[in-house]
């Protein structure tokens, strides 16, 4: 795999680049895994925020319909970029 920072080739396996001696952060790591998985409950607390927002439209509450529109395309849009 290539570094990040200079381009160079290096272990797969490594912690650094052993050429400009930055962090390499690897995919697999418990950090990545838990990221993507927030990133899909976002995405999913997204959807069903949009959801709701779509029920209160019908039932009345404009006004909160569209204030959980707004945070749940947020969400949505959150999820997406972290997972
Ligand atoms: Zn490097």
């Amino acid at each position: 795999m290539k570094c990040q920072n200079c381009g160079k080739s290096i272990k797969r396996q490594a912690k650094s680049c052993k050429y400009c001696g930055v962090r390499i952060i690897q995919k697999s790591d418990k950090m990545a895994k838990k990221m993507t998985m927030d990133g899909g409950i976002a995405m999913a607390c997204g959807g069903l925020m949009v959801i709701i927002a779509i029920v209160m439209a019908i039932y009345g509450g404009r006004m909160w319909a569209a204030i959980i529109l707004i945070l749940g395309c947020l969400l949505t849009f959150i999820g997406k970029k972290i997972g």
